[in-house]
């Protein structure tokens, strides 16, 4: 039987902190996607789903509204990996040039981003994206997610309050702002840009 297990963390839980902290982690990464994990399991079992891999449960579902669950819990489990492997405790290396140019700037790039994170209304996520040639960002709403839509995330900041309310309360412009200056793991971003 199809099960999905949890996707490792690509760094130890208190890597990141203070910027996203070891309780942060401990539940973001511990529970709210264990718990996604656990769910659409439990969901697919014994269903069309079942066999599929999660690329494709997600664009499957995404067309069918009786399978609105399992869009969201499958939409979640791969925002969520996708998030987290955009983190690093060293966000040492160089943005890539072809984000650079998009945008103009790199500060282009941050105020655009940071724009799009602090005015998106109740939960979501901000998202860079390859549509076509362009280079662009994009917001989703609730469990929502470029790949259902036939695009190409390069990057993604999770702005659901459990994703920064222990560490930052109401403050989401602050935890926009530690993403993006600290913990962007560009090298991740390139391999997407590349592939
Ligand atoms: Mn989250």
């Amino acid at each position: 039987m199809f099960s999905l297990t949890q996707f490792p963390l690509q760094f130890e839980e208190n890597a990141l902190s203070p910027y996203m902290s070891l309780m942060t982690m401990q539940y973001h990464h511990g529970k709210h996607l264990a718990t996604y994990i656990k769910n659409l399991n439990d969901l697919i079992t014994g269903t069309e789903y079942e066999a599929l891999p999660l690329y494709e449960i997600i664009q499957k579902s995404a067309t069918e509204p009786s399978a609105a669950k399992i869009f969201n819990n499958a939409a979640q489990v791969f925002n969520h990996d996708f998030f987290f492997r955009c983190l690093t405790k060293s966000t040492s290396e160089e943005i890539p040039q072809e984000i650079k140019k998009a945008f103009g700037n790199n500060e282009n790039f941050f105020s655009e981003f940071k724009k799009a994170a602090t005015g998106l209304f109740g939960s979501g996520w901000v998202w860079l994206i390859k549509d076509a040639d362009a280079i662009k960002i994009m917001t989703t709403t609730n469990a929502d997610t470029p790949i259902a839509h036939g695009l190409k995330p390069l990057l993604t900041l999770d702005v659901w309050e459990h994703a920064y309310y222990l560490d930052y309360q109401n403050r989401r412009a602050d935890f926009v702002d530690a993403f993006l200056q600290k913990l962007i793991n560009w090298k991740f971003v390139k391999e997407n840009l590349n592939e």
